[in-house]
């Protein structure tokens, strides 16, 4: 293995990327070291760059979702259902850990997503901790991290085509609680949105109306099955849109609407679409990009409405997702959502690509 390994650093809010070198690290017990094969770079690492999330222990190497090759590991470890995971093996991991399963949050809650302590690779994991962010050569898997080995006819390729959006989109589409025959509306055409069309599908969603913009991302999320789009760039009038989905549901609206746009003003909108008695997953607002007004009579009360929030995703939902890519990568074919690969060095233009929406998956290839 190298002596050195470069990496992408993150210095800080709107400060330009720096290449660094690091140590090449060694397998703590019970740990391991990947060699990169790629990391995502997703609306995320555009938040992190303007400074949109709090708690941020700049400088940090982002990339928190990846798939690599492992080097050595500490000692021998296991994937969750038991098997020896050995030099050589193709995995992702999750991204998550830490989640202590002894606070409040873990214990009586049971809502792990919460837990204080829960860190995240590439988000809340300082570059002075070591390589745990995946816009490196290398990236050392910490003692308790959960690695996934990438299932029989899946490549880093097929994974990293559904990046964080497959087990967010999977996350959101449980949260809903879609039904065989649900007639389910997705606000926003990024990612997330575009997984939580599929597994609305999966879930038999009669049929799944997407509306989002630019047209690409929408021509994408038709190929994926979806019933027909909106684009809201040409159609700017929310009413119209409202109407649109009406015209859709028998004027009644959607049994189940996700809201994956990042958009505040999305939620009064998504609920005017929302049937009376349906159900409101609100995924797409992960950072705080500012109040809304709600009329609480008529969105909320007399509606009837189911409104959820959806934090995050825990590794049942990642690794769940990732048996059903397994299963129907024949027809979904998440790498095609992949527009366009960079080298390490060509990061800060991924970034800038990413923030204009001018790519559906942007992937990393420090390699
Ligand atoms: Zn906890
Ligand atoms: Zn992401």
């Amino acid at each position: 293995m190298k002596e050195k390994i470069s990496a992408v650093v993150m210095p800080a809010p709107g400060r330009p990327l720096e290449m660094r070198r690091f140590e090449a690290p060694k397998a703590k017990p019970g740990g391991a070291v990947l060699e990169t094969i790629a990391s995502e770079v997703c609306g995320t690492d555009v938040h992190l760059h303007h400074g949109r999330l709090s708690g941020v222990p700049f400088p940090i190497i982002p990339g928190h979702v990846n798939c690599g090759r492992v080097v050595e590991t500490g000692g021998p470890v296991a994937d969750a259902e038991g098997r020896p995971i050995l030099p050589g093996a193709v995995v992702t991991f999750f991204d998550v850990f830490g989640t202590c399963g002894l606070c409040w949050h873990c214990l009586v809650a049971k809502s792990a997503t919460r837990c204080p302590r829960r860190k995240v690779y590439g988000i809340t994991t300082s570059a002075d901790e070591g390589l745990l962010g995946g816009w490196s050569e290398s990236i050392e898997i910490l003692p308790g991290v959960q690695m996934l080995p990438l299932p029989q006819g899946i490549e880093p390729e097929d994974f990293m085509g559904g990046g964080c959006g497959l087990p967010t989109g999977f996350h959101a589409v449980e949260r809903a609680g879609v039904a065989l025959g649900d007639t389910v509306v997705v606000q926003g055409s990024g990612p997330v949105g575009l997984n939580a069309a599929i597994f609305a599908q999966l879930s038999g969603a009669l049929a799944v109306y997407v509306v989002g913009a630019p047209r690409a991302r929408l021509d994408a999320a038709r190929t994926l099955g979806a019933a027909d789009t909106l684009d809201i760039s040409a159609v700017v009038d929310p009413t119209e849109r409202v109407g649109w989905v009406r015209d859709r549901t028998g004027g009644r609206g959607a049994d189940v609407v996700i809201e994956a746009s990042g958009n505040p003003a999305a939620l009064p909108e998504g609920l005017e679409m929302l049937r009376d008695a349906g159900r409101y997953v609100v995924v797409g607002q992960y950072t705080d990009a500012g109040d809304v007004l709600i009329n609480p009579h008529r969105h909320i009360n007399r509606r009837h409405a189911t409104i959820l929030g959806c934090w995050g995703y825990e590794f049942t939902h990642l690794y769940r997702a990732l048996q059903l890519m397994a299963r129907h990568n024949g027809r979904f074919r998440w790498r095609e959502l992949i527009t366009r690969e960079y080298s390490l060095a060509d990061a800060g233009r991924a970034l800038e690509d990413m923030e204009k929406l001018s790519v559906v998956k942007a992937v990393l290839r420090p390699r």
